[in-house]
């Protein structure tokens, strides 16, 4: 089965269709959260996410801000400002949509979604090694995929030594997965590893064989967009210079 694993949409409506038509047909597709904030399009983003057929979806910290589960004082004064713009023009569809995601899940048995870590779903960064370590006891699956860092990362565990190696990313070479590991693929509507271009994962549960992928998406629309509907311009600067 061939799985399209995304996360942190995060309003990108151009990314997210750039992301979906370069993926090509799949089975599944496994969204690790973070469709609203930032972005422009929360509306289309959601829309597009509620129509795709065997969907996965957990719920990333912004979503959880905008369904009124979390204080927006807990974000920074421009993604706040975005969320309170999200919860203005959100249609009640969609809101209902977002309250309907789960924190965190199982999928096949084999795999935990969970957008920040395992161990803190909504707000821990696997950034590091010491991190990963952290988080390998608070799942019991083979392989755990994550977002929220916004980059693309794998921390594989050798249980024998227990110890932790970050291992590196090269984009359009599959590897095989080997248990146990954190997958992160990284963001498609909004990177952070100073590449602008969208970043998604293929994963394909037969061979546990996983393709970190980039694509170019018009950046220039979507800032486009964001200025027309006042949102802050760091927002529009950043996706041009993936940070
Ligand atoms: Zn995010």
């Amino acid at each position: 089965m061939r799985v399209l694993v995304i996360s942190d949409l995060h309003a990108n409506y151009t990314a997210l269709e750039t992301v979906l038509k370069d993926a090509g047909q799949v089975d599944e597709t496994w969204c690790l959260g973070d469709l609203v904030g930032y972005g422009p399009d929360p509306n289309a983003v959601v829309e597009q996410v509620r129509e795709m057929t065997h969907l996965t979806c957990i719920m990333g910290n912004h979503d959880m801000a905008i369904i009124g589960k979390m204080a927006f004082e807990s974000f920074n004064g421009d993604a706040r400002r975005s969320l309170l713009w999200t919860e203005k023009v959100l249609t009640a569809d969609n809101m209902d949509f977002m309250r309907s995601l789960p924190q965190s899940t199982k999928v096949r048995g084999e795999v935990t979604l969970a957008h920040g870590s395992p161990r803190d779903p909504l707000w821990e960064y696997v950034l590091n090694t010491l991190t990963a370590r952290l988080n390998f006891d608070h799942f019991n699956t083979p392989f755990c995929f994550i977002g929220h860092s916004h980059i693309q990362s794998m921390f594989l565990l050798n249980e024998e030594k227990d110890r932790v190696t970050l291992e590196s990313v090269k984009v359009n070479r599959p590897i095989t997965l080997t248990p146990r590991m954190l997958v992160n693929p990284g963001s498609a509507g909004q990177p952070r590893d100073r590449d602008p271009r969208s970043a998604y994962a293929i994963y394909d549960t037969e061979t546990r064989q996983w393709e970190a992928r980039r694509v170019q998406y018009n950046v220039k629309e979507v800032q486009q967009r964001l200025r027309e509907a006042g949102l802050p311009e760091k927002h529009a600067v950043r996706l041009g210079e993936g940070w």
